[in-house]
């Protein structure tokens, strides 16, 4: 990456923690493949200062902000204009600095989400999906899936009443058990077990080969799930293909062009591994 200018356009990650966040590593590779004289830099904001933090982007005139926990509800509150689904969810996870300085805020992780299935040719219109999880990722899925057309869209969840509220946000989800782990077209995991151990979120016995199993982690790269639906002879989709895909669409948001994905997909994947071995 050349050295930064006076002429180079800034954007931000903000969070708390965020120095572990891997969107500089995603959005720079993507800057220096298209020779845009662009750079991403991570901001820790304590909590509750996501409001600050894009007064702070307006007047700096960063031109885009990818925001991650504790701040996407206040700043889904904070921005001069919300797109629908980020105000149902309630959640943006990228801020957009429009021409006229007003600022612009929604949410990549479902349609990122199923980016990565489409990338791989698994369209989920039609299909019946589980899924593990009701927290913020799953509902950002919920609301994604829902809008794709999946046919059902059943939640298994550690705590039913979550699992109840999140099924409030498509008309095709509902509460879930295990039986619809057995029956689903495709299982995803959108909770956060298996992030840097080899447990599992659901019984291995419950996949079978006609089954697509997606898992949202990403560390490690092959999750004890992702092995498990290897074994059962179900086809996996692991957590870095929405990762991508969900930082694709903020950068195309920002830039007003698609990056390579391959190119943010290696340099993801050389960062994790410089960091996990
Ligand atoms: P979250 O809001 O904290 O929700 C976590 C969900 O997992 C809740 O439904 C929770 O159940 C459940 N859960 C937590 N620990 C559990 C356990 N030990 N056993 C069973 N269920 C458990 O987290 P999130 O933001 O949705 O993130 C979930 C995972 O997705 C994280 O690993 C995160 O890194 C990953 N993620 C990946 C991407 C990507 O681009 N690949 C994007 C976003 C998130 P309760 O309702 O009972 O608390």
């Amino acid at each position: 990456m050349k050295a930064p200018t006076g002429a180079t356009q800034l954007t931000a990650v903000i969070g708390s923690p965020v120095r572990h966040s891997l969107s500089p590593t995603l959005h720079n590779a993507a800057f220096a493949a298209a020779e845009r004289d662009w750079v991403m830099l991570a901001f820790e904001v304590a909590p509750g200062s996501g409001a600050a933090a894009v007064d702070a982007m307006r007047t700096l005139g960063l031109r885009g902000m990818a925001v991650t926990m504790p701040h996407k509800t206040d700043v889904a509150a904070a921005v001069d204009d919300v797109d629908p689904a980020a105000r149902v969810l309630d959640s943006v996870n990228t801020v957009v600095l429009r021409a006229d300085g007003t600022t612009f805020g929604t949410s990549t992780d479902g349609q990122g989400f199923v980016g990565s299935l489409l990338e791989r040719g698994i369209d989920p219109a039609g299909a019946r999906i589980a899924l593990l999880g009701a927290g913020a990722a799953a509902r950002a899925l919920i609301d994604a899936l829902g809008r794709a057309g999946v046919a059902d869209l059943a939640i298994v969840n550690r705590t039913a009443e979550h699992a109840r509220q999140a099924s409030e946000l498509a008309a095709q989800a509902r509460v879930g058990d295990t039986d619809d782990i057995r029956n689903a077209d495709i299982v995803v995991n959108a909770t956060p077990v298996g992030m840097g151990t080899d447990e599992l979120p659901c019984d291995p016995a419950l996949l079978g080969p006609r089954q697509i199993v997606a898992d949202l982690v990403y560390h490690p790269l092959e999750t004890a799930l992702l092995q498990a639906a290897r074994d059962a002879g179900a086809r996996g989709v692991g957590g870095l293909a929405m990762l991508v895909h969900q930082a694709v669409l903020q950068h195309e948001l920002w830039t007003g062009e698609r990056p390579d994905p391959d190119v943010m997909r290696l340099a993801t994947e050389g960062e994790l591994v410089r960091r996990h071995g």
